[in-house]
Formats: C-alpha cells, structure tokens, sequence
C-alpha cells in the first residue's frame, strides 16, 4: 500500500481513488467528519463500499446546533457509526479551570478539545480518509491524496484525501448531482465550519477558512500536528 505514490492517483475520480485504496489494504479504515460539504462526500463515497466505516466527530462541545442537529440526522439517515471523539474535560470544567480557552488562547484550546482526542481515536485504525482539499487553504496547497503521518505514539497510518484535487465547484456540483443533504448553514454564507465561538462568515471573494479563528490563524492542528513520514 505504502508503495503507492500519490501522483498516482491524481488523474483518478474520488470514487476511483477511494476503490483503489481500499482494495490494496488490509488496513483498518476510518474517516474523520465535521459534517461539512467534502466530508459528507468522502463518507458517501467509503460507506458503499465500507458500510459500517468508524465515522469520527470530533465532539469539542462548541459546535453550531444546526451541526448537531445536521450530524444525528445524516447518522440515522445513512445508518453510520458515529464515534463521538470527546476531551478529557466537558466545557464546563474547562472553562471553569481555564477560562474560556477559545478567546485567550484557541490554539490550546484546539489541542485540548480537538488535537488529543483525534490522536487517541486514531490508534485503532490504519487509513484515515479525510475530505481535506488544497483549495481550502494555503495550509493545504502541497496535500498529497495520499501520505502517512505518524502519532505522537508512533503509530503510522495512511492519510487519504481523495478530495485533494477538487474545487469548491466539483464539491457542490457531486453534492447537488447526488442529492445529499446539506448543513444548512452553508445557506447563511457560511463557508468552512468549525466550532461556533470561531466560525464567522468569511467577506465576500475573501478565504473560505478567513472566517475561521477570526482569521487569527488557519488551522485547528488537527492536520498539521501529526508528522508526515516523507
Ligand atoms: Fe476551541 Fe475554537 Fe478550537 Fe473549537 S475551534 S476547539 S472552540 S478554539
């Protein structure tokens, strides 16, 4: 599997990408999804072939209602098994202990919440998919559809993004073509969406992820904290 370069991939269509991998391993698959527009394609697309896929939240406390209330209704509609990844500490207690983080310091807040439950759901698996794509962010320009990453434990997996070529526009158009429902909030303006206190509606032609941190920074850590074995 780890033989495969990704440009090998570059000229396969997601649904292609996403057979191929999982028909040259014998790996353990998850996917981790904020229920967002390309993670809802990514589960799509693994869930035909993988039924019962680990799908992995990452339940920060802090989301939208609308993404709760979006998240149980695609759970029970596709019938997925939700693992809701949680930190140690509920909100309450964090902010008890620590204020409220995502003001005076979401990047700890981010690691608490997001980065050390996403590790530690991972241990059990062998290919992460994701619905990353290099269009989202300068952070995500060199994404490789395919790379390994390894934990903080040591343990190494597969990271596939089979997304990582699309355009915001092949996102929605799959998503129309394939009626799959939505988070509404997408109808508001919204264009990535995270955790309520740090999701705005990014100004016009502006970033998409400019309306993230308040545009104090990019990225959560979630995908950048892991090592990627070059
Ligand atoms: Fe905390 Fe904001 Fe990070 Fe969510 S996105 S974990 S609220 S800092």
């Amino acid at each position: 599997m780890s033989q495969l370069v990704s440009e090998t991939f570059e000229d396969l269509a997601p649904a292609d990408i996403v057979s191929r991998i999982l028909d040259g391993s014998n790996g353990v698959p998850c996917i981790t999804c904020s229920f967002q527009a390309e993670d809802m394609i990514v589960v799509d697309l693994v869930r035909k072939q993988v039924p019962d896929i680990a799908v992995i939240f990452l339940e920060t406390g802090y989301h939208f209602r609308e993404t709760y209330a979006y998240r149980d209704r695609m759970a029970q509609l596709w019938k997925l098994n939700l693992i809701n990844a949680s930190s140690k500490q509920t909100v309450a207690d964090q902010e008890s202990q620590f204020g409220i983080l995502n003001q005076t310091d979401p990047t700890r807040c981010c690691q608490l919440r997001k980065v050390e439950p996403l590790f530690e759901a991972l241990q059990g698996y062998d290919l992460w998919f994701t619905g990353l794509r290099r269009e989202q962010s300068p952070t995500r320009r060199n994404l490789q559809i395919l790379e390994q990453h390894r934990l903080p434990t040591g343990k190494t997996l597969e990271k596939v993004s089979p997304l990582a070529h699309w355009t915001w526009e092949q996102v929605w158009q799959y998503t129309l073509e394939n009626k799959i429902e939505y988070l509404p909030l997408y109808d508001l303006g919204y264009r990535s969406i995270g955790c309520q206190p740090c999701t705005a509606i990014p100004a016009d032609g502006a970033d998409p992820r400019s309306g993230r941190w308040g545009g104090v920074k990019l990225e959560c850590g979630i995908h950048t904290s892991s090592d990627r074995v070059e």
